[in-house]
């Protein structure tokens, strides 16, 4: 079927008494409904929220749609944030001080594939008719408890199906985000991508390139945040032709790089952040190390997330044959190497790279390649962190510092930061070794290796 029309009529239809149990608004949002009915508004739920009750999802933002204009709903309530307001939306904040989206009807009276311009003055079908997908194209009336569905969108939600509202080509034409958003909502639904709308999003991917950075990251993080099997979503990305237009580098991505995506295990709150960068990691890790920090810029990555990611993908870059073979291998390793491993990722970061090798690893397993076992994998986790936090692992961690070293008389500046290198090292084999004393004659020895003059120095004043 090529689009879809309004069905004639787009009411309530039997059986639907189970599906509206389904619709709770919070009080707050109904409160603010009634006030723009009683004013004389026709005002609706629309979008998510709608979307995700009926499918029993627990969604916290409810956002009202409005016959309202921006300007109406500013004088009927108190305290409201003129959030889009050139695109109609005000924020209402009710009294806990939690704000609920209130956006007036619109339709489009142009469109770029990138921006749209809007009008106001428009009727529900319109404000719907310009929506993406059919699944999200459903209005709530709180005051009447009545749905309105013109594009059958329950009936997609019942046949696990992502379908473009109307005519799918000139849809994903006037803004092409929503090609990615139609395969986000499918891989989070594990739903099916009608055809004609998979056709457009194929005919859509060479003018993605149109998009802005900061709509493609904000992409890109939504379905690493919200999507469990956010490799689903990367593979239709790439199987559309979108990532080809996006981050050529990853064009002939392998399905393996996908599946690990996959292998992080589900999180919420700041662990669901933790783990959209290291899904950042393990997909952006594959882009030539050299290519890494531009592209990252590109995305408008933040300065500290840019950091993370180039980090991470640094160190699996470096460490992770290493401690494959190791980890693979019938002996195990020993707690020198682990140490190492430890201070080289530093303290804190340790954890998140076994993360990102384990996430590799079990993609591996499940692909009959060989890998180190979970097992093996668990257990230099435990080792690591307990290193991490009971042996010296950083320069930081010395029993002397670049202070002593410098009333010692070495120099500050390369010479220091390897004879600090070196003390390092030497409590990486043994930690017993980081005390005062003992560092200070192994700064002898080694200042001695490279400059006689500096050791002569430094023995005179330790007196060694
Ligand atoms: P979630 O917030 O869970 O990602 P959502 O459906 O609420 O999903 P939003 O981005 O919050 O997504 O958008 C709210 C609603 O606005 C959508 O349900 C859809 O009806 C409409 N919408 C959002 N983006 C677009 C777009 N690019 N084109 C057309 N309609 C859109
Ligand atoms: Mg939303």
């Amino acid at each position: 079927m090529t689009g879809n029309r309004p069905a004639p009529d787009g009411g309530a239809s039997p059986g639907d008494g189970d599906l509206l149990s389904r619709l709770r608004p919070p009080v707050p949002v109904l409160r603010i409904a009634a006030r723009l009915e009683e004013a004389g508004h026709e005002t609706w739920c629309v979008g998510g929220a709608v979307r995700d009750a009926l499918l029993g999802i627990t969604h916290l933002d409810w956002d009202l749609a409005t016959a309202a204009t921006p300007q109406q709903v500013q004088r009927l309530f108190r305290r409201t944030v003129a959030v889009g307001i050139e695109f109609g939306t005000v924020g209402v904040l009710d009294d806990a001080g939690r704000m609920h989206e209130v956006t007036t009807f619109r339709r489009d009276v142009q469109t770029d594939g990138r921006h749209a311009v809007v009008q106001f003055g428009a009727s529900l079908d319109e404000d719907l008719a310009r929506r993406d997908l059919t699944i999200n194209a459903i209005a709530f009336s709180p005051r009447h408890r009545t749905l309105h569905d013109p594009y059958d969108g329950r009936g997609d939600l019942a046949g696990r199906v992502i379908r473009a509202v109307g005519n799918p080509e000139a849809r994903m034409a006037e803004d092409r985000l929503r090609a990615l958003r139609a395969i986000r909502f499918a891989a989070r639904f594990g739903f099916r991508i009608e055809d004609s709308t998979w056709t457009a999003i194929v005919a859509s991917a060479p003018w993605m390139g149109r998009l802005s950075a900061e709509r493609v990251k904000q992409e890109l993080d939504k379905t690493f945040e919200q999507v469990d099997r956010a490799g689903g979503a990367l593979a239709l990305w790439r199987d559309s032709g979108a990532l080809e237009a996006l981050i050529p580098a990853l064009a002939d991505a392998p399905d393996s790089l996908f599946a690990a995506l996959d292998c992080l295990p589900m999180a919420v709150g700041p662990r669901a952040q933790a783990r959209r960068l290291l899904r950042h990691t393990i997909l952006l890790g594959h882009v030539p190390s050299a290519d890494l920090p531009d592209l990252l810029r590109a995305l408008r990555f933040s300065r500290a997330e840019a950091r993370m990611v180039s980090k991470l993908a640094g160190l699996w870059r470096e460490l992770g044959d290493e401690m494959g073979t190791l980890l693979s291998s019938s002996v195990r390793p020993d707690d020198i190497t682990v140490r190492r491993w430890v201070a080289r990722a530093t303290r804190l970061d340790v954890g998140l790279l076994l993360r990102v090798a384990e996430a590799h690893w079990a993609a591996r397993r499940a692909d009959g390649d060989s890998a180190p076992s979970s097992a093996s994998v668990r257990s230099l986790h435990r080792r690591a962190l307990r290193a991490a936090y009971r042996d010296p692992v950083a320069i930081s961690d010395l029993a002397i510092g670049g202070e002593e070293l410098r009333q010692l008389g070495v120099p500050a500046g390369p010479e220091m930061a390897r004879i600090l290198q070196g003390l390092l090292n030497v409590v990486l084999v043994d930690p017993t070794r980081n005390t005062v004393h003992c560092l200070r004659s192994v700064a002898v020895e080694l200042a001695s290796r490279e400059l006689p003059s500096a050791a002569q120095d430094l023995t005179e004043r330790t007196g060694s």
